[in-house]
């Protein structure tokens, strides 16, 4: 039987994992953590002052699903369905959006409730939705159903979809696709976020990203009853029900290289596991100039390029309940240009 290393216990490692061992390979799944879920992993922490004796749970990422048909997918791969396991529930609005001069537009739905909500601060923005939306469905399906799991590892592979992209004016960024439809600066900020959600500042990451918009028509948007924990604990359950091995505390040191095959992987407390396959899901900069053998470490090409934004998360708790926050708040504050320009000078953002 073919071995298959993993390195990292976050969706992406879990899901590759579970497609390894659904092709036929023994995987085994390494993660330094304690637990799985990266990123999307639960901690516990217990209450203080008056909620002294309330144990409180926290998702540490994730706080929105979108795309839900990609987990069913992986449970479909060994003839079982996600929703015998997680439940997922429905989040409305999708967001809210709440501006600094109090007014708020509720995100989401079908175009009839999503030109409502535009209406109340421009009539001519909520006529120009439908355009918005069939342009960004043009995107959607260039930009993910076609080239979404195609890898992009060098300038040939670039260079056949630029005309493609060319037609679609990916050089515009987010920001000036989306003012291109809305006028209203409150509209065009709601429509224009969501690159952030993966890093990327609107002012400058190709417009390309306005698929997130139709990505989020076609799902929805969910949440897991339990927390986005009990989606990570369900993939670990469906890995262990069909043979994936897991070890948690397990830090990796080097992945060895058999000519230019990756053939062991050398963990931090000595030991060799060995791999026909090896896929690491930690990040791609740290993979490239820590992880792969000397020779093949790129060292220079990380370096030369520059991170997008990362976030400072708060977490907090509390025993009342808010009636009136819904599940995914965003408050925008008085700037949006110029508070995304300084998060992204080098200077105001050290790389760690
Ligand atoms: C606050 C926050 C909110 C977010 N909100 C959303 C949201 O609402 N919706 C959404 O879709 N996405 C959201 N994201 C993004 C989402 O969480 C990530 O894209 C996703 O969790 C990344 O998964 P991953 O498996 O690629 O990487 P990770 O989760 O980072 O997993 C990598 C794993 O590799 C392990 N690892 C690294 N190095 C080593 C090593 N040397 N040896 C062994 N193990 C190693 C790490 O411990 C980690 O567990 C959010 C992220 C954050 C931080």
């Amino acid at each position: 039987m073919r071995r298959a290393v993993v390195i990292g216990a976050g969706f992406g490692g879990l899901a590759s994992a579970l497609r390894l061992a659904a092709r036929g390979l023994q995987v085994t799944v390494v993660d330094r953590l304690n637990g799985p879920g990266g990123r999307g992993r639960e901690f516990v922490r217990q209450g203080q002052g008056a909620a002294g004796g309330l144990q409180f749970k926290y998702d540490a990422g994730p706080t929105v699903l979108t795309a839900p048909v990609l987990f069913e997918e992986l449970f479909a791969l060994f003839g079982e369905r996600l929703a015998d396991h997680v439940e997922l529930l429905p989040v409305k609005p999708w967001y809210q959006m709440r501006f600094a001069d109090g007014s708020q537009l509720n995100y989401g739905g079908t175009t009839e409730q999503i030109q409502a909500e535009i209406a109340r601060f421009s009539k001519k923005d909520a006529d120009a939705y439908p355009a918005f939306l069939a342009y960004s469905r043009k995107l959607f399906e260039k930009g993910y159903e076609e080239l979404g799991s195609q890898p992009f590892l060098n300038w040939r592979s670039m260079i056949r979809v630029m005309p493609a992209m060319m037609r679609l004016r990916a050089d515009r960024s987010v920001y000036s696709l989306t003012a291109s439809f809305f006028k209203d600066e409150h509209v065009r900020r709601a429509f224009s976020i969501q690159p952030l959600l993966v890093g990327g500042n609107p002012f400058e990451t190709t417009s390309i990203y306005s698929l997130i918009h139709c990505l989020e028509r076609e799902w929805g948007i969910w949440f897991p009853k339990g927390g986005m924990a009990r989606l990570v604990q369900a993939m670990v359950e469906l890995g262990q029900r069909h043979g994936v091995s897991f070890e948690w505390g397990a830090q990796v040191k080097h992945i060895e290289a058999e000519g230019e095959r990756a053939s062991f992987v050398l963990l931090q407390d000595g030991r060799r596991l060995a791999a026909d396959e090896v896929v690491s899901n930690a990040d791609p900069g740290f993979v490239m100039t820590h992880l792969l053998p000397p020779a093949m470490q790129q060292r220079a090409q990380v370096t030369r390029k520059t991170y997008s934004m990362g976030l400072f998360v708060w977490y907090f708790s509390t025993s009342r309940q808010y009636a009136d926050v819904p599940h995914h708040t965003i408050l925008f504050g008085q700037t949006y240009r110029e508070v995304l320009q300084k998060s992204s000078t080098p200077s105001s953002c050290p790389m760690t």
